[in-house]
């Protein structure tokens, strides 16, 4: 007996095909098969499967699978028997349309023929079966060009350049104005131009035709237009493998008046109202209306013109929703007073359309809440939450640098944060432009509008503080040259002076010259709503990062449960403590440092008391100091430039009061009260201690120096070397819970370490915090609660998690750090330097500093909550580092069951539907 070899099925007939199977049939033809399944007056067709396409790509001739052509004849007389008309018969013509289609759409990426199915011999026949000569002719040509270009690979302008030449022969302006002789004659050119360009005659033979179109489809896949589109959008082979070939008959919306074409969605795309939406157009084909060479009439006019046709596109628009319990955007063509559906997908929209419409088609009982939370993606909700620039600004940037928080703001360029500060004073909007920034630049950044730097990444200072207050920040614009001295940037050519109005767009990290108008921000009712629904279904809990008062609100507002992190460091760089910080450290002894520290803690406590009455009954967790303490105090280099420029004015000052002198000798006693007073006595003096403060500064910066101070005399290292200073953050944290407690706030005080290492680090602090917290509720007679807990952000701390637990009641892991410690990639450089071609070459996927690196950096978090969790099962764990905010880091989290998420304000919306996502989807997560 012999076994009869299976035939692989390469094509499916709309009739047949799984609905479903989009991989197979790609979104397009599994769409035109579930819409003719389900009734929808879809013209006949059959897809040939993507199947088909590996196949051929695989081949070295690119030779079809031997058996698919005589798959497609038999599709064809399926089709011939459905239509009633034949393949290539001159007296009742069937032509077809041959598109491709992926499994993810790819909206024009890929080629289409249309007409296919004409030649010679069926041309007359049409003119014959519609009367209409012109439309004929224009159909053929039309078919002419697509194909030369499409299978034959001639150029647009082999046929543009004639087609032009008829029509300024003709005078005519518009195709419109060409006559069905003007048609006849072009196309009969274009056909000479294929000859010319291939040597072989246009193709008669109608299944040459369709073969050759398939080819050219498939080929189309691998085309570099595809190519560069689905590395843009990330489109991997797994996700959309080849594309599909639809095959369909050709309907007509050019055949006379009761023909129309058009294009719509369910909904409005750019409010997400229920109406109606869309454009049409009589008497004519569907490129018309994408190419723009007549302008289409709103959808509601078609009432007007053909009520009975609109009212069938109201219920075909209904079906459609229905069906696809989404909103669609859908083709349609009117062939004499026949409505065909040609195509249907999910429709694009923006963040305002795509919440509105979530929440009323819950409302409407089209999807469930569930469905609702799941359809919107996390990260667009950024477009809501900053202002945006005018989507209609074509301007070309001058620079570009990283996109390092979000947002889009103008003003006018200062390069230092005292300058940044004064022009606020003045109401004047400004960018803070620096090559870096640090700490002592704070001020800048309440001052500024938004803030760019030529070099950092996305974690550095700029970066970092710039998202927790919500501005707009470019970080790393290497192409950007700035002079801090002379106040100049060299950007190319152009050269940027202080007050130079620039706009950034820390969205895209590009930076414009002069004042681009901005959208503002709306945080809905609506995405209110769809949030609160978030919350009810997420595992994980959502806190911020804030240490201000504007944050801490902000955060409050859009649905923080409360602060994950506040680094204190930022309340002392404010200009009213910097010089008691500073005091702090240039301190001779403890004594000395003690009395500065005690002029610091009410002012911290204050602070401590506005964030926990915010966020009262919310737990607030407070980071005790962390960076290296010289990072408080002036860079070397700039310490001894000013040294260079006091001992000047020393000079100068003198010379004036010899001046003053001299004139009092040459001038009469009675007129001595017009000289000019520059400078009051005792300016010498007051230059002189000028000078010895900043001597003693750089004697202490260089006593502090660090090569490597990210690595240095930092977090607890600090703490634990002058004890004092934790003493004190603490003493002010458990005296503001207490005063708060006394005002009758119900507030919950965290306190953590930062950079622990060993679990004896964390008990010598812990001591500290019993000894004070023990003297606190002595002193104001009440019973103070807290937790304290342990930073998580070097490698060992991981290992020793199990240890660390004795001590901490939680964990937070400072990502930040724990992937500069993990990878030995600096968080201020990387991003900068290398990384970007990492990620060009798939050597890494993503920026570690961004999406947290699940197998390593991410592995060792489990490690750690594992260990942690044995030790003390109730252990509460959370992530402050900026991953915290990211929704694909967010599924991790909520997979190794972290407790908390803390990001910046605002991404707190953001994160709050990553979770409810990351909850609803954790069956079906994997690392892979
Ligand atoms: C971290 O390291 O992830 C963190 C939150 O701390 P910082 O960024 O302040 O070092
Ligand atoms: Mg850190």
């Amino acid at each position: 007996m012999t076994a009869t070899a299976k035939t692989t099925p390469y094509t499916y007939s709309f009739k047949k095909g799984d609905g479903k199977n989009k991989k197979l049939l790609g979104g397009k033809g599994a769409n035109l098969c579930e819409m003719t399944q389900i009734g929808i007056n879809v013209p006949p067709g059959f897809v040939i499967s993507t199947e088909a396409c590996l196949e051929y790509l695989d081949t070295k001739n690119q030779d079809l699978p031997s058996e698919l052509m005589i798959q497609v004849k038999k599709q064809i007389k399926a089709l011939e028997k459905d239509t009633g008309k034949g393949f290539g018969d001159a007296d009742n013509m069937l032509l077809l349309s041959v598109r491709s289609g992926s499994a993810l759409s790819m909206p024009g990426m890929m080629d289409t023929i249309l007409n296919l199915g004409l030649n010679s011999k069926t041309l007359p026949g049409m003119i014959k079966l519609t009367g209409n000569k012109r439309f004929a002719w224009d159909s053929y040509r039309r078919f002419i060009q697509l194909f030369g270009k499409v299978a034959l690979g001639i150029s647009d302008e082999k046929f543009d350049k004639p087609f032009d030449l008829v029509k300024k022969r003709e005078g005519a302006t518009a195709d419109t104005d060409l006559t069905a002789n003007n048609f006849r004659e072009i196309s009969e050119i274009f056909l000479e131009v294929v000859q010319a360009e291939t040597g072989s005659p246009f193709p008669e033979d109608v299944y040459e035709q369709l073969q050759l179109s398939i080819k050219a489809v498939f080929n189309s896949w691998m085309g570099k237009r595809a190519i560069d589109y689905r590395r843009e959008f990330n489109i991997t082979t797994d996700m959309a493998n080849g594309t599909a070939v639809n095959i369909q008959t050709m309907v007509f919306g050019n055949m006379g008046d009761d023909c129309a074409t058009g294009v719509g969605f369910t909904r409005n795309p750019g409010t997400g109202e229920n109406v109606m939406f869309g454009e049409f157009l009589v008497n004519a084909q569907g490129e018309d209306v994408v190419a723009g060479i007549r302008t289409p009439k709103p959808v509601h006019e078609l009432e007007q013109v053909m009520p009975q046709m609109y009212k069938e596109l109201v219920a075909l628009r209904d079906r459609l929703e229905n069906h696809y319990r989404e909103v669609q955007d859908y083709e349609y063509t009117i062939e004499n007073g026949v409505l065909y559906c040609l195509q249907t997908r999910h429709g694009k929209m923006n963040a305002t359309a795509r919440v509105r419409t979530s929440l009323e088609m819950v409302k409407e009982e089209i999807i469930t809440r569930n469905e609702a939370l799941l359809r919107i993606d996390p990260e667009e909700l950024e477009q809501l939450l900053h202002p945006r620039l005018d989507p209609e600004s074509k301007q070309a940037p001058i620079a570009q640098g990283l996109p390092a928080s979000p947002g889009a703001s103008s003003g006018a360029i200062v390069f230092d944060a005292d300058s940044a500060e004064l022009a606020r004073t003045a109401g004047e909007k400004v960018i803070l432009v620096r090559e870096e920034t640090k700490p002592e630049d704070i001020h800048g950044f309440f001052a500024a509008e938004g803030v760019l730097t030529s070099r950092g990444g996305k974690t550095s200072h700029a970066a970092v503080v710039a998202r927790g207050m919500g501005k707009p920040c470019v970080a790393g614009a290497e192409g950007i040259v700035v002079d801090v001295e002379k106040h100049t940037a060299q950007v190319g050519d152009t050269k940027l002076h202080e007050g130079d109005v620039i706009t950034i767009d820390g969205g895209t990290g590009n930076v414009y010259l002069g004042e681009i108008d901005t959208v503002p921000p709306v945080f809905s009712d609506e995405l209110r709503t769809i949030l609160s629904w978030a919350d009810e279904i997420a595992k994980l809990k959502i806190m911020s990062n804030a240490d201000t008062v504007e944050a801490a609100t902000q955060a409050l507002d859009y649905g923080a449960m409360g602060i994950g992190l506040c680094r204190t460091e930022r309340m002392f760089n404010a200009s009213d403590r910097l010089p008691l910080v500073i005091d702090m450290i240039l301190a001779k002894d403890v004594e000395a440092r003690q009395q500065a520290l005690d002029i610091l803690r009410p002012i911290q406590r204050g602070d401590f008391k506005d964030l926990f009455k915010i966020m009262s009954p919310r737990p607030v967790t407070i980071r005790l100091l962390d960076p290296p303490i010289h990072e408080f105090l002036p860079n070397e280099k700039q310490l001894e430039q000013e040294i260079v420029h006091l001992k000047a004015l020393k000079d100068t000052v003198e010379g004036v009061n010899d001046l003053m002198n001299t004139m009092q000798l040459l001038k009469r006693a009675a007129d001595s009260k017009e000289l000019p007073k520059p400078f009051a006595p005792g300016g010498r003096e007051l230059v002189e201690s000028a000078i010895a403060k900043k001597q003693q500064m750089l004697v202490k910066v260089r006593e502090l120096f660090e090569v490597n101070p990210m690595l240095g005399h930092r977090g607890v290292r600090l703490g634990i070397t002058y004890p004092e200073i934790y003493e004190m953050q603490v003493r002010a944290v458990l005296e503001a819970a207490a005063e708060c407690y006394k005002e009758g706030f119900d507030v919950r005080p965290e306190m953590m370490v930062p950079q622990v290492c060993t679990s004896k680090e964390l008990a010598w602090v812990r001591d500290i915090v019993d000894k004070v917290h023990a003297e606190v509720e002595a002193e104001y007679d009440v019973k103070l609660h807290f937790k304290f807990g342990s930073m998580i952000e070097v490698v060992r701390a991981c290992m020793r998690a199990g240890r660390l637990a004795e001590h901490a009641e939680f964990f937070s892991f400072g990502t930040n750090d724990l992937t500069q410690s993990s990878f030995s990639f600096s968080r201020e450089d990387a991003e900068n330097k290398f990384l970007p071609l990492y990620e060009e070459n798939d050597i890494l996927q993503d920026n570690p500093f961004e999406t947290l690196d699940v197998k390593g950096v991410g592995r060792l978090m489990e490690i750690a909550v594992d260990w942690g969790r044995k030790t003390k099962p109730d252990l509460k764990v959370g992530i402050c580092g900026e991953q915290g905010g990211h929704p694909e880091s967010i599924r991790f989290c909520n997979h190794i069951g972290l407790t908390y998420v803390s990001c910046s304000a605002p991404r707190v919306p953001i994160a709050r539907l990553a979770a409810a996502q990351a909850k609803l989807t954790e069956k079906d997560y994997s690392l892979e």
